[in-house]
């Protein structure tokens, strides 16, 4: 049976009864709480700020941040992506889509394998930035950069298409920090099927 506190009326005994005391000279002035107040002020002066100027400051990122995606070209400039679909399968976020083609004759030059990706988008506010489309690709594909997604105003700019995601010719992107000794052993280990 639940019981009322006698002396504050409280069913769970946790209110404070708020007290009538008389304010001191000190108090009613305010004065004292005012000059602490101030004191308090100065005091963060002296300390370190704990933000920074952004966007002219920028903090300094690990080189294995998990940014951006870049879809890599191979030594000469054949887009490696095959879109197998790997990516996107083992997306959590279910952020990738898209779309295959067969290569022909003529786009030997343009496309590393087979098939390839006619549209390969990645909605960026979906993506949590995991790498496991990284960790899935097994043509060495797509690689996440050191990149920051920047802000923008409208939804529909965050789904990025191959024209921001395919590696530029002309400014390579250099992904050898991300390829530890042991991701590079994993990736040469032929009995994982997905390596072969
Ligand atoms: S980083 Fe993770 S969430 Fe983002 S696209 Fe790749 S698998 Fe999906
Ligand atoms: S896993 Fe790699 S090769 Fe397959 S679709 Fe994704 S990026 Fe392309």
């Amino acid at each position: 049976m639940t019981t009322i506190n006698q002396n504050t009326g409280s069913l769970s005994g946790r209110s404070r009864v708020v007290s009538n005391k008389e304010m001191t000279f000190a108090e009613r002035i305010y004065l004292p709480a005012i000059v602490k107040g101030f004191g308090i002020t100065i005091g963060h002066f002296f300390k370190k700020s704990a933000t920074i100027q952004y966007p002219e400051v920028k903090r300094p990122i690990a080189e294995i941040y998990r940014g951006k995606h870049v879809l890599k070209r191979d030594d000469e400039g054949r887009e490696r992506c095959t879109a197998c679909g790997l990516c996107a399968l083992s997306c959590p976020a279910e952020a990738i889509t898209m779309i295959a083609a067969e290569r022909k004759e003529e786009e030997m030059h343009l496309y590393r394998e087979e098939k390839y990706a006619t549209v390969y988008e990645i909605n960026m506010l979906r993506c949590i930035f995991c790498g496991l489309c990284e960790e899935a690709c097994p043509k060495e594909a797509i690689f996440l950069t050191n990149e920051i997604v920047p802000s923008d105003l409208h939804r529909s700019d965050f789904i990025y298409g191959k024209d921001r995601l395919v590696e530029p010719l002309g400014k390579r992107v250099d992904v050898t920090h991300r390829q530890t000794a042991k991701v590079l052993a994993f990736k040469k280990d032929k009995n994982q099927s997905h390596n072969s």
